[in-house]
């Protein structure tokens, strides 16, 4: 069986215990960084071998750990943080084991876009989630245009080092429309700005931003 296995976003405690049980069970635990997986895995005492299962590896090592599960051992798959498969390399596998009529089952938990999903107030039964928009200044704002002509709740992540550039967008495209910035959530600094992007801008040029975002239009 591949278990595709939650883990928190940033508080540790946001595990669950049939996650925890899985974890310990398993043969094998297939981690985006190993050694980021080590600070969750050492909290709750869990000594199960671990394997790198990233970016540039993920073919190779994607077709090692069908084997393994071919050969009749428990993989689980977890991710830096959240949900594995939503933009992470875990999509690639659940896709192999798919194909090799593997066994696979998710064990829920966190992902950062439904907390601020939730706590943004905005309608939740219809929204697009956009992943992270483009790195380059044109095709962002060419992305944000296209975004303008929805109708639902658009929600999309970012990096603190693209946020401001991406909240100066916003604000020329959406004027003083009220958005929602969350940032660090689960963890000591969580964070949440129900205003327009020229308000959060303003806050961000006083106050540096730092770690994760999410953002709702
Ligand atoms: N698999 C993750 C999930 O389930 O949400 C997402 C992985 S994606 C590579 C990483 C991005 O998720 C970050 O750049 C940030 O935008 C968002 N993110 C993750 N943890 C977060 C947190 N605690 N607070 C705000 N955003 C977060």
């Amino acid at each position: 069986m591949l278990y595709i296995v939650a883990t928190p976003i940033g508080n540790l405690k946001d595990i669950t215990l049939r996650a925890l049980e899985v974890l310990k069970g398993v043969d094998l635990i297939a981690c985006e960084d190993t050694r980021h997986s080590q600070i969750l895995l050492r909290n709750y005492d869990i000594a199960t071998p671990t394997t790198s299962y990233f970016q540039h590896n993920r073919f190779t090592k994607g077709e090692y750990i069908i084997d393994q599960l071919k050969k009749g051992k428990n993989v689980a798959l977890v991710s830096d943080a959240g949900m594995p498969g939503i933009l992470d390399p875990g999509y690639h596998l659940i896709n192999l084991a798919i194909k090799n009529n593997i066994e696979i089952t998710v064990i829920p938990g966190p992902a950062a876009f439904v907390n601020a999903l939730v706590l943004s107030g905005k309608p939740a039964h219809r929204f697009i989630f956009e992943g992270f928009l483009p790195n380059r200044k044109i095709a962002r704002r060419n992305r944000l245009k296209e975004i303008a002509a929805y109708r639902q709740t658009v929600i999309f992540y970012e990096s603190c080092h693209r946020i401001l550039a991406t909240l100066e967008d916003i604000q020329d495209i959406f004027g003083e429309k009220e958005i929602t910035c969350a940032r660090e959530l689960t963890k000591k600094f969580e964070e949440i700005k129900r205003c327009s992007a020229r308000e959060i801008v303003s806050h961000f040029k006083i106050h540096k931003p730092r770690g994760e975002f999410v953002v709702i239009i």
